[in-house]
Formats: structure tokens, sequence, C-alpha cells
């Protein structure tokens, strides 16, 4: 990490799931004093870093260049050179390395092929793997399954393991956590550039800079500042399930069938998670799909019980790409619209926050 800016600045950054503190943390490490605030979700609802799976999915994005590609890239280097930086403060996490994308169809199959064929030798680390060559592997994989790419580098994280090592070490180097909801952004009075927060129960606070990354929230206070950033909300529901005791140890890595994601968790446990579903509200139908990875489940997965289940809603930015990473008004800078591969997507963007704060 690069030493502390000469100029440290006050930060107040409003939003505390994982880009929220993922921002907050990598500020605080760099030597500004940072105000971390979350609000909280209202009943009933759950953010998007509480119900995230936390996959990560860099080296196999459909793309070898261009804006979703590069941060993609660098949050995986990021993630590396932060978890050596974590363990060093007595705050250990795991990136659990490996993950297999599946092949549904031809078509399916035919693009993980050229895919690897354009990473060539220089590109990420990408291997394909025949179908044949996946019969062998135990518990047997969904059925139908025409090859996949098995990718190295790209695996899981647990978030909120993540979000806590984050936290305890962020406030080691200052980081000042409030929790209550934002209500009001303006500038402050006169030219100091300054910036106003009034929270939910009166009281004020300012800052030289404010980062909103408060996902479903974050539309309602730009809309305080006549900012308007139409973001719609999208659904996700998730699995966890033990398996039967006679179910072989499962795979190494993370694997991902047909847009739903399966993470092997300890003690025989699996998470199963799907990346989207239309509208608010979670159907009943769009969960049994996902215990049954829609119809193509093996018998093991079959036989297992579900301990838990939940959902969570996360923002997607209308008529532009996502993330959203803006400064609408000098001093006030946006992290938000990470409705998917958040977790991935974190670090970049705290890094491209800190790269503004600090131009
Ligand atoms: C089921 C599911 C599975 C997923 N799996 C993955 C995955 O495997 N990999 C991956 O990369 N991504 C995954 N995602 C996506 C990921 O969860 C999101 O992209 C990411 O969590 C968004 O994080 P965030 O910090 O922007 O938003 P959030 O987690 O929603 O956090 C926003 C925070 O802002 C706070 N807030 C809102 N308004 C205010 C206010 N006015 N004042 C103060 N605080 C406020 C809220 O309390 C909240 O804590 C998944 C999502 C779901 C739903």
């Amino acid at each position: 990490m690069a030493p502390p800016p000469a100029a440290a600045r006050s930060v107040v950054v409003i939003g505390g799931g994982f880009v929220g503190r993922c921002c907050a943390w990598l500020l605080s490490r760099r030597g500004h004093e940072v105000q971390l605030i979350d609000g909280g979700q209202p009943a009933g609802v759950r953010g998007g870093s509480e119900a995230a799976l936390g996959l990560l999915m860099a080296d196999v994005y459909r793309r070898r260049s261009g804006r979703g590609w590069r941060l993609r890239q660098h949050s995986l280097a990021l993630l590396e050179q932060w978890q050596g930086l974590l363990a060093a403060a007595g705050q250990p996490v795991e990136l659990r390395r490996g993950l297999l994308l599946l092949a549904h169809d031809g078509d399916d199959w035919q693009r993980q092929q050229a895919l690897v064929c354009r990473s060539g030798a220089s590109g990420p680390p990408l291997e394909l793997r025949t179908a044949s060559a996946l019969e062998g592997l135990e518990p047997a994989l969904p059925r139908g399954a025409l090859g996949g790419i098995w990718s190295p580098r790209d695996g899981q994280l647990d978030p909120s393991r993540w979000g806590e090592a984050l936290e305890c070490d962020g406030r080691a180097h200052g980081l000042n956590l409030q929790h209550e909801p934002v209500e009001h952004l303006e500038p402050a009075p006169g030219p100091s550039g300054r910036w106003r927060i009034r929270m939910a129960g009166g009281a004020q606070l300012s800052a030289d800079k404010i980062v909103v990354a408060a996902g479903l929230g974050s539309a309602p206070l730009l809309e305080t500042l006549g900012i308007e950033l139409p973001l719609e909300p999208v659904l996700g529901q998730a699995l966890e399930l033990e398996l039967a005791a006679s179910t072989p140890e499962l795979w190494p890595g993370s694997l991902v069938w047909r847009g739903i994601n399966l993470v092997p968790r300890p003690q025989r446990r699996l998470w199963i998670g799907a990346t989207l579903e239309p509208g608010e509200s979670a159907s009943p139908d769009a969960l049994t799909n996902l215990a049954n990875l829609q119809g193509d489940a093996p018998t093991w997965l079959r036989q297992a019980s579900t301990v838990r289940q939940w959902q969570g809603l996360r923002v997607r930015p209308v008529g532009q790409p996502a993330p959203v990473l803006i400064e609408p008004r000098p001093g006030l800078l946006v992290s938000t619209g990470h409705y998917r591969n958040g977790i991935l997507l974190a670090p970049a963007s705290a890094a491209w926050v800190a790269e503004q704060i600090e131009a």
C-alpha cells in the first residue's frame, strides 16, 4: 500500500455494506480521518452484502479488455494484497481459490473454448475441462455439463468475515463507525468546499469529502441534492444445505452452473445462490429451481436438507454500466450500483475513491 498522502482529509463514508467498508478501510489505512456511517436496512430487507456468497469471477469474465475487465483484474490483485496486510495486522482472512464454470449447452461450450483461446499464454491461467474429464469428479456434477473452464485464481471469500476484519483493522487505524441513517447532504455554507451531513436523529457532521456507498439508500440521498441517479432493486436468493453423511467431500473450489453458484462450506455444508431474480419479492418457485438446479441436481444434492435460506436486494443502475463510480459535485463521490459481483468489485471501487480523494 502506498504511503499516507501528505494532506489527510476528513471523509464520511455513507453505507457499511462491503463496498462502503472496503472504501472506509482503505482510506483509514492511507491516513485519512474516516467516519463510516451505516443506517441499517428497513425491517425484513437484507442488503446485498449480508446476502452475498462471495464468489470472485474475474479471470472467467467474458471480455479481455474494457472497464469491467480492468476493474475485475485490479480487484483480484488488491484482494491478495489486502489479505497479506490483514494477516500481518492479526486479522487473517481466507481467499478460497479455484472456480469451475460449467457449460450447459453447445453455444456456452463454444464461448468457453473461444475465451480460453483468446486468453493465450500471457492471459489468466484458464484450463478447459472436457465432459469426460469432469465425469470422474466426486460428488457428481449437475446433469448435462458439456465441459467447463477451471480457473485457479478465481474463487470465493466469506463476505462477513472479511467485513469484520476490515472493520477491526480500520478501527486500529482510526476508523470511526456510527450506526444511524443519514438523512440529508448539503455543501457547507461559505467557500470551504466542505460538506454537511444531517443524521436521522438531527445530529450534524461535516467533512472535506463524502462517499455515498449506500446501495438501495444511495438514490434517495442524492435526491436531497437534486441529483437524479436511476437505480432499480434486484433480488437474489440463497440456501445453505447440509449434505448427507454418505456424500463424498465436495470439490476443491466453487462451481457455477446456469448462473447458479455453489460454494462448498466447512462441515458438509453447501451454499447455493442465484445471481438475478426479477422484482423485489422472493418467489418460492425460484427457490425450488435453485435447490434442484433447474432440474439438473444430481442425487446427492436432492438428498441434502435445507438449514437456512435468505434473500438480498442490491441496486442496478438504469441506463449506465455497473458499477457507478462518479463525482457529481466536487468532493461528493458516489460508489454504488454494484448489483452483481459487488464483493469482487469493491476493492477496485475503493481504490478509485481513494484516487479521487488524493487527486
Ligand atoms: C443472494 C445474493 C448473492 C450474491 N452473491 C455474490 C457473489 O457471490 N459475489 C459477488 O461479488 N457479489 C454477490 N452478490 C452481489 C453483492 O452482494 C452486491 O453487489 C454487494 O453486496 C453490494 O454491496 P453494497 O455495499 O454496495 O450494498 P449493500 O450491501 O446493500 O450496503 C449498503 C449499506 O448502506 C446502508 N445505508 C443505506 N442507506 C443509508 C443511509 N441513508 N444512511 C446510512 N446508511 C445507509 C445500508 O444499511 C447498507 O448496510 C450477491 C447478492 C445477493 C443478493
